[in-house]
C-alpha cells in the first residue's frame, strides 16, 4: 500500500510554495523524519510533516502527478513533535514559510550529504558514542557558593517562570549557570541543557569554563558547541550529539535555539539583551524570545542573564502583582566584595560595590578640538607608569569618518550610498562601510584641485596614532616606552587574530587597548584598571528611541572591564567625555544604577507608547528607486484598509506612511520601510498573518514592478 506524506523542503521565502509538498512512500514514516524528495529535476532534503487531519490521500487526476520519495535517511530518529511545533511557530510569528525555517534549522551537510556518505558519518558518530564515559567521580571540588548566588539559585528553583538573572558584571552569573546546569545533569541522567551566547568571540571562554566543569564528569562528548564559526562536518557532529541526546549541554549562538534536543530542559541566555540574538537577515527570528517560547512549549525551565536586561524582560520581570511574568533575581556585588546587607528594591540607587568609579568629563570647558581632555590623558599616563592597563572606546573605525575640502566642501560621499566612505590612513583607502566600495584616496580634491584635503572627526585608527603621540614620553615601570594596541573590525579581519591581539592584553604586553564595542564585550580583562568612553553623545539624541538603551548598556559592560581583579578595584575608573554631563543617562551610570535607568526610560516608553508597552513590525521594500519601493508599501497600505472590517483586531492595528530608511540608498538600492504597530501583540500577528497574501499579490501588482525585494521585520530592533 502506498502513504501519501506531507514533505517540507527549503523553499525561499516568498515563493509560491509555502505548504508542504505530498510524495508516495511504499512505507509509512512518522513526522519528523528526513527523506529525500525530487523537485524539479533537483533532489533535496526534505522533512515528513504533520498532515492536518481532514487531508485525505489524493485520488487521480492528482494521486498521478505525485511522485514517489528518493530515499529515507534512515539511522536518524524523526524530529520530535516540539521541535515541528517551534518550527511552525517560528514560521508564523516572523512571517516567513516554515519550510525555509526548519529546513535552515537544520546543519548543512544534512542536505548536502548522499545517504551513503551520512551512514558513513552516523557510524563514525556511533563509535564515538560507546566511549563516553561517565565518572562523576573525575570531578573536582566546587567552589563555594556567595549568598547572592545561592540566594538566586534557590529562587530559580523555588520558581516556574522564566527568570531574568540581574547581575552586575562579575558578580558571578557565570557560575550560576554552572551551577544549575549541573543540579539539572545530576538529578535525570537524560536531560538536556542549551546554554547561549551572543556572539562567537565569546563562546571560547564560556566553552572552556564548562568543558572544565562537565568533561571531567561526563565526558568531552557531553558538550557540544554550535556557531557559525564551525566547519559544516563539526555542525553536523554537534547536531547529531544534541539530536540523539549524546550531547547533555549545548553551547551556542543565535541559531542553537533550533537545535534538536529531545530531552531538554533548561535554557540558559547569556548577555540577554544583546542585539545579535536578533536576527538580520532572513527569518528575522529573536533567539532570547523564542528561548522563552521554547522553555514553556517543552516544559524546560529558561534563565535569562544580564547586567543590563533588556527593557522588555526587564518590564516582564516586574512585580506580579503589577503584572510581571518572569522571576527576577538579583545578584548586586562583585564577587570578592562585601556582600550589601540588604538588598532590597527600595535602595535601587545603593552605589554597587567593587564597581569602578565613573568620572564624566564635561568636554564643553576642555580646549577646544581637543581628542583627549588632559585630565584623562594623565590618568591613562598614570597607569602606564604604574604597569596598569587601559582600555580607550571610540565607536567608529578607520581613521576619519570622512574626508573634507575646506575650499569647496567636497566630503568623501559613496557614489552608492546614501553615507559617506569612511577615510582608512593605514591603506590610504577610502573605503565605504555599507557596501565595500573602495579607493585610492585621491591627491587633490576631486571637486576643485585642491591639494589639502584633511580628514574630519576621528576613528579608532586615528586615536591608536593620536595616543602614540600624546603618550610618546610616557614610560612603563620597567623603563619601556608606551604600548598601545587596537582591536576593532578591520585589525581582526584574519581568522584567529581576535584571539592572538586578546591574548596580547591578557598577557600584559599592552599598555593602552583602543577599539570599537568590540572590546566592551565579556572580555576577561583582569588588569584593566581604566576605561574611557570618547565620545558616547552620539546616542543621547538618535533617532531610534532604542539607543540610550544600547548606549547604557554598552557602557555598563565597558565599566565591567575595569578592575575585574578585586585587588585592583578599588581604583578602577571609567571615563566618560561627555557634552552633557549631567544627562539622566549618565547620572544613572554613575550611580551604576541600572533599575533607575530603565525606570525613567520605561516611563518615556510608557508615554509615547512605544516597545514594550506596544508591539511593532517593519514591512521594509527595496528598489532601484526610492519611488518604487515607497509605492509598494503604499500600494500594501491600501490592500490592508481594504480589509473587511469586521475583524476585531483590525481597528487596533495602526499602520504608518512609508518612509524612506535613515541609510537610504546602500549599494546603489533605495530603501524604504513602513511601521505597523499594535498595542496588543495578538491583534498585530493576526493583522500580519491576515495581510501576508495581500503583500504578496501587491508584489505581482504593478505596484511590486522593480521591486527587488521585501520583508517584514516581527519586533525588530532598530527603526
Ligand atoms: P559574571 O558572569 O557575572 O561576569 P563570573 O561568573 O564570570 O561573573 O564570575 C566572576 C569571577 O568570580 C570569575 O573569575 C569566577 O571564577 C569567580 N567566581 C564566581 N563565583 C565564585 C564563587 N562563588 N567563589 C569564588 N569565585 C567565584
Ligand atoms: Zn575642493
Ligand atoms: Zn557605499
Amino acid at each position: 500500500m502506498k502513504h501519501c506524506l506531507s514533505v517540507l523542503v527549503h523553499t525561499p521565502a516568498h515563493s509560491q510554495v509555502a505548504k508542504p509538498l505530498s510524495y508516495w512512500s511504499e512505507q509509512p514514516l512518522a513526522p519528523g523524519s528526513l527523506v529525500r524528495v525530487p523537485l524539479g529535476k533537483r533532489e533535496l532534503l526534505g522533512v515528513v510533516w504533520d498532515t492536518p487531519d481532514e487531508a485525505q490521500a489524493p485520488n487521480p487526476p492528482e494521486a498521478d502527478k505525485i511522485r514517489p520519495l528518493a530515499g529515507v535517511l534512515g539511522g536518524i530518529a524523526p524530529l520530535n513533535a516540539a521541535w515541528r511545533h517551534l518550527m511552525n511557530f517560528s514560521a508564523g510569528y516572523y512571517q516567513r514559510s516554515v519550510g525555509e525555517v526548519a529546513l535552515a534549522a537544520l546543519p548543512p551537510q544534512l542536505r548536502e550529504l548522499s545517504p551513503l556518505q551520512l551512514a558513513r558519518r552516523l557510524k563514525r558518530h556511533a563509535s564515538a558514542a560507546t566511549q563516553a564515559q561517565n565518572s562523576p567521580e573525575n570531578a573536582t571540588d566546587l567552589v563555594a557558593l556567595t549568598p547572592d548566588q545561592t540566594r538566586a539559585i534557590a529562587q530559580f528553583d523555588a520558581d516556574t517562570r522564566p527568570c531574568l538573572l540581574f547581575g552586575a558584571t562579575g558578580s558571578g552569573k557565570t557560575e550560576v549557570y554552572l551551577q544549575c546546569v549541573q543540579r539539572l545533569l545530576e538529578q535525570s541522567p537524560q536531560a538536556q541543557a542549551l546554554v547561549m551566547v551572543p556572539e562567537i568571540n565569546l563562546t571560547p571562554q564560556l566553552e572552556a569554563r564548562f568543558r572544565g566543569r562537565f568533561a571531567p564528569r561526563y565526558g568531552e562528548q557531553a558538550l557540544v558547541a554550535m556557531h557559525s564559526g564551525m566547519t559544516p562536518a563539526q555542525r553536523l557532529q554537534s547536531w547529531l550529539a544534541a539530536h540523539s541526546g549524546l550531547a547533555r549541554i549545548v553551547l551556542g549562538t543565535r541559531m542553537a535555539i533550533f537545535a534538536s534536543m529531545p530531552t531538554l530542559q533548561l535554557i540558559v541566555v547569556d548577555e540577554e539583551h544583546d542585539p545579535s540574538y536578533k536576527s538580520q537577515d532572513g527569518s528575522r527570528y529573536s533567539a532570547r524570545d523564542l528561548a522563552v517560547y521554547r522553555a514553556r512549549l517543552e516544559g524546560a525551565r529558561v534563565m535569562l542573564g544580564s547586567a543590563t536586561p533588556s527593557l522588555e524582560s526587564w518590564h516582564h520581570s516586574r512585580p506580579a502583582n503589577e503584572g510581571g511574568r518572569y522571576g527576577r533575581l538579583t545578584m548586586a556585588s562583585r564577587i570578592g566584595h562585601d556582600q550589601p546587607q540588604d538588598l532590597g528594591p527600595a535602595s535601587p540607587s545603593r552605589p554597587r560595590h567593587g564597581l569602578p568609579l565613573v568620572r564624566r568629563v564635561d568636554m564643553t570647558h576642555q580646549p577646544k578640538h581637543c581628542v583627549l581632555a588632559p585630565p584623562l590623558l594623565l590618568a591613562i599616563a598614570e597607569r602606564v607608569a604604574r604597569g596598569e592597563q587601559s582600555m580607550v572606546f571610540l565607536n567608529r573605525r578607520g581613521y576619519a569618518p570622512v574626508l573634507h575640502c575646506a575650499d569647496c566642501d567636497w566630503k568623501s560621499e559613496c557614489p552608492h550610498c546614501s553615507a559617506y566612505r569612511v577615510f582608512h590612513k593605514i591603506d590610504r583607502t577610502l573605503r565605504c562601510h555599507h557596501c565595500g566600495y573602495a579607493e585610492r584616496v585621491p591627491r587633490a580634491c576631486p571637486a576643485c584641485g585642491n591639494p589639502d584635503i584633511a580628514p574630519l572627526g576621528r576613528g579608532t585608527e586615528r586615536l591608536e596614532e593620536h595616543l602614540g603621540e600624546l603618550l610618546a614620553d610616557v614610560r612603563s615601570p620597567q623603563g619601556e616606552p608606551v604600548r598601545i594596541a587596537r582591536i576593532d573590525a578591520d585589525t581582526t579581519r584574519l581568522k584567529g587574530t581576535l584571539a592572538s591581539q586578546l591574548a596580547q592584553v591578557h598577557d600584559g604586553t599592552v599598555d593602552v587597548l583602543v577599539g570599537t564595542q568590540m572590546i566592551a564585550k565579556g572580555h576577561d580583562f583582569r588588569r584593566i584598571t581604566l576605561v574611557a568612553a570618547v565620545n558616547p553623545d552620539g546616542a543621547l539624541f538618535s533617532s531610534d528611541f532604542r539607543a540610550p538603551e544600547r548606549l547604557f548598556g554598552l557602557l555598563m559592560q565597558a565599566a565591567g572591564r575595569a578592575g575585574r581583579d578585586a585587588e585592583a578595584s578599588g581604583r578602577s575608573e571609567m571615563w566618560l567625555q561627555t557634552a552633557h554631563p549631567k544627562h539622566p543617562l549618565f547620572e544613572a551610570l554613575k550611580q551604576h544604577d541600572y533599575p533607575a535607568f530603565a525606570e525613567q526610560q520605561l516611563r518615556e516608553r510608557a508615554q509615547a507608547a512605544m516597545p514594550p508597552f506596544s508591539f511593532q513590525a517593519l514591512v521594509r521594500a527595496e528598489a532601484r528607486t526610492q519611488e518604487v519601493a515607497q509605492g509598494f508599501l503604499s500600494a500594501a497600505s491600501t490592500a490592508a484598509s481594504a480589509m473587511p472590517e469586521t475583524e476585531p483586531w483590525l481597528a487596533r492595528v495602526t499602520l504608518y506612511p512609508p518612509v524612506p530608511m535613515s541609510i537610504q540608498r546602500v549599494a546603489d538600492v533605495e530603501r524604504a520601510q513602513m511601521l505597523v504597530e499594535s498595542a496588543s501583540r495578538a491583534a498585530l500577528q493576526s493583522f500580519l498573518a491576515a495581510w501576508h497574501g495581500a503583500l504578496h499579490a501587491t508584489r505581482s501588482q504593478a505596484a511590486g514592478r522593480g521591486l527587488i525585494r521585501w520583508a517584514v521585520d516581527v519586533d525588530p530592533l532598530s527603526i
